[in-house]
């Protein structure tokens, strides 16, 4: 116990590596286990919320733990084991039964989580400032992280420049001066040309690097982003969000999280200071699966109050007193209580506004698509999602797309004498 208090406080931040620790490192590394009553966090927990001092310290108490024969079959175990100390533990891998195999990759992986949560303030790289991705990037550089910069559009960069954020001119220029990149592009076309593309950021990524996808894509295609991502050395991870522009302003965005677990508290850091939900939903693609579903209930719903409201209106009912009575009522959605469709019912919302702003007629529509190609592999039946994807792609056509998805409400007005 004694030799676990020096150790307990010498392993308090970076002064773990210093020489006078050296002692106690090499007697956990000898098999002692120095820390026999030291709290164990729950495994998802493991990095959220820490320091990296403290994420040092925990996992350096950790190693004790480990070095027990019961442990060591926990292969993940080995994620916890601080480089220097490979030298001397791995000899005696063997004797306990342990395949080097097993553990080479966790410590490749430890050395990178390691480094980048460490240099938490260093220059993060934001890919798309679009609606939603301009007002992400702005929150980032509110909570301290200086921005490196690309937009295919140049004016989209410009409030940036002149903010004093560094614009480069290709993804692959981010990548080479950031090793953790958030993407906000509008298709999966967008995102395989920023990612895989002759200027992307695969062709210069640092090993190590944390991808950060917030676009909404196939989940097909993050998946395969992912497998490139890692050939490189990089870790790829989904994170799509709900909430709209507005969220996005106010910073409380609800992101969806898909990729490698022991990754997410990374993830994690940067996405909570641009929303209030970070929730991790299972290996890459889960993400994006999320707010696929997410997004065909709401275009389902959105219909369903246009033409509630719509028919309401035609039997001579007041708008806003119908709304009222639907959101006091069982017919009450998001649709209905925080996004009218009808242009007079709310304040603040794309109705109120001739529909601009908000999230696109097209990007829904491309939404549903992609529900459509996924209920198709799934073998899903999805008739309303079927329904409203052929809505949406015709509001398209007829000159809605650049209109917020809720002008549904007068694509169904101007259609109304069939
Ligand atoms: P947007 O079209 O306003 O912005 C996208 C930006 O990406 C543009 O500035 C464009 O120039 C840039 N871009 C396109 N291809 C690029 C490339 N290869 N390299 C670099 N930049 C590129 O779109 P948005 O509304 O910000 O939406 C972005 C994503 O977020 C979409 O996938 C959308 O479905 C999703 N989303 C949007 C909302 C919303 O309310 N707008 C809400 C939730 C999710």
């Amino acid at each position: 116990m004694a030799s676990s208090l020096r150790f307990r406080g010498a392993a308090s931040g970076l002064r773990y590596w210093s020489r006078r620790q050296r002692p106690a490192a090499t007697s956990l590394a000898a098999g002692k286990d120095l820390a026999p009553s030291c709290p164990v966090p729950p495994p998802a927990a493991r990095f959220s919320r820490l320091t990296s001092e403290e994420i040092f310290s925990r996992e350096a108490l950790r190693l004790g733990r480990c070095l027990k024969p019961n442990i060591l079959a926990d292969v993940k175990a080995w994620r916890l084991l601080p480089l220097p100390l490979a030298p001397l533990v791995l000899p005696s891998l063997p004797l306990l039964g342990i395949q080097m195999d097993d553990v080479q990759r966790p410590f490749r992986d430890l050395g990178r989580v390691c480094s980048r949560s460490m240099a938490s303030k260093t220059p993060v790289g934001f890919i798309g400032l679009g609606n939603m991705g301009n007002p992400m990037a702005k929150n980032l550089m509110k909570h301290g992280y200086p921005l490196i910069i690309y937009d295919v559009f140049p004016d989209a960069c410009k409030e940036f420049q002149d903010a004093g954020e560094q614009v480069v001119s290709s993804p692959a220029d981010v990548a080479e001066k950031a090793d953790r990149i958030i993407t906000m592009l509008p298709t999966s076309i967008n995102a395989i040309e920023a990612y895989s593309g002759a200027n992307g950021i695969l062709k210069k990524v640092k090993k190590g690097s944390l991808l950060i996808d917030s676009s909404t894509i196939d989940p097909a295609i993050s998946k395969e982003l992912a497998k490139e991502a890692e050939k490189m050395g990089a870790v790829f991870m989904d994170a799509p969000v709900s909430g709209g522009v507005g969220a996005a302003r106010s910073g409380n965005l609800t992101f969806m999280v898909g990729g490698v677990e022991d990754e997410f508290a990374a993830a994690q850091e940067l996405l909570g200071c641009m929303g209030s939900n970070v929730v991790y939903c299972g290996a890459v693609g889960t993400g994006q699966a999320a707010k696929i579903c997410n997004n065909m209930l709401l275009a389902i719903s959105m219909i369903g109050t246009a033409e509630t409201m719509n028919l309401g209106i035609r039997l001579g009912l007041d708008p806003k007193l119908l709304a009222k009575i639907l959101n006091m009522s069982s017919g009450r959605c998001w649709s209905s209580d925080s996004y009218n469709p009808v242009p007079g019912v709310m304040d603040g919302v794309p109705s109120a506004n001739n529909y601009q702003g908000g999230f696109g007629t097209t990007l829904m529509a491309k939404d549903l698509g992609l529900a459509q190609d996924s209920a198709t592999s799934t073998k899903s039946p999805i008739l309303l999602g079927s329904q409203a994807h052929q809505i949406y792609r015709m509001m398209c056509a007829k000159g809605y797309s650049k209109k917020d998805f809720s002008s549904v409400f007068q694509f169904l007005r101007e259609e109304e004498t069939f």
